[in-house]
């Protein structure tokens, strides 16, 4: 029987849609029938199976699944024996502290003898232990947000990305417990022919990720430009210098990172850069 590389997705929530992409974006193909808990890629030996978050860590610790993706909060908040193999980029968040709008607050003291809602008893009790404070700690799965306008806690501890859902539940953010984005994971001990399939989906997604930081430019320029053009760009090896039909005139073209893209072409607008194009990379293999 053929090997098939089990891995966990999250059936429905904040992490699905981007995970589906990202093994769509490696070139697998997968059709999920309605809404089956599990199916096969077509031409990957890959299979998917959708969990929800918070057991991906667990089932790929005892081996039901082989790799899985999560965020590092749930990783870390399970404390299963699974690897971090790959840092995804997306679904960054925070842990965080949040307290009422209307409670003063001066720094982690603060938090002595309070009662905080959380979903993550273990990080949070870690990071009271650290900062020697004594709080309850009160775990809840859910809505979180609402626990001090309820009456049930005095803060919460819970997930924040853009803040607004604790502005809307009248709470300010205080103190940040862990940052945290989607992660590969997966168990140490796989067998050969099962590692074999993970270094070949690792290539690829790896391969992925790195051309989403950059991008192709491709821009016309003097001949007498091109010296300083060439060291602006450093490209992959080097940039591809090509001469244009008008005499006098090169086209160049490279790899520029997303990070120091806008500097990048201001510098060559500087340098006598025209006819500037930038287009999305595929997939990037160095
Ligand atoms: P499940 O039903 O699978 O248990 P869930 O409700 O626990 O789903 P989601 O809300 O879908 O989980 O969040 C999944 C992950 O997305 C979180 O563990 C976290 O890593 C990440 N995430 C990113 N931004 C946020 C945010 N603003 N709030 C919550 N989670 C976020
Ligand atoms: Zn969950």
């Amino acid at each position: 029987m053929e090997t098939l590389l089990r891995l966990a997705l999250q059936k429905s929530g904040r992490l699905s849609e981007a995970s589906v992409q990202l093994i769509e974006a490696c070139g697998i193909h997968f059709n999920r029938a309605n809404h089956r808990l599990r199916c096969q890629a077509d031409n990957f030996p890959l299979e998917i199976l959708y969990l929800r978050d918070d057991d991906i860590p667990g089932y790929v610790a005892d081996g039901v699944a082989d790799v899985g993706v999560v965020g590092e909060n749930v990783v870390a908040e399970k404390r299963r024996p699974v690897e971090v193999l790959e840092r995804l980029g997306f679904a960054r968040c925070r842990l965080a502290i949040a307290v009422p709008r209307s409670t003063p607050y001066d720094g982690l003291a603060d938090l002595e003898g309070l009662h905080i809602a959380t979903s993550y008893p273990n990080l949070l009790s870690d990071f009271l232990r650290e900062n020697g404070i004594e709080a309850s700690i009160h775990e809840i799965s859910g809505s979180v947000e609402i626990a001090p306008s309820i009456g049930l806690a005095d803060a919460v501890c819970d997930l924040v990305s853009s803040g607004s859902t604790l502005l809307s539940n009248g709470l300010k953010e205080v103190e940040t417990v862990m940052r945290s984005e989607a992660v590969l994971i997966g168990r140490p001990d796989l067998p050969p022919e099962k590692a074999a399939l993970l270094d070949a989906l690792r290539f690829r997604i790896q391969a992925v990720l790195k051309a989403q930081n950059f991008k192709y430019i491709l821009l016309n320029a003097p001949n007498e430009a091109i010296d300083r053009i060439v060291e602006l760009l450093p490209g992959m090896k080097s940039p591809t210098v090509l001469p244009l039909a008008e005499s006098g005139w090169s086209s160049v073209h490279s790899v520029v990172n997303e990070n120091d893209f806008w500097e990048v072409i201001e510098n060559l607008r500087a340098a006598g850069a025209q006819g500037i194009l930038v287009v999305p990379i595929e997939k990037m293999i160095v």
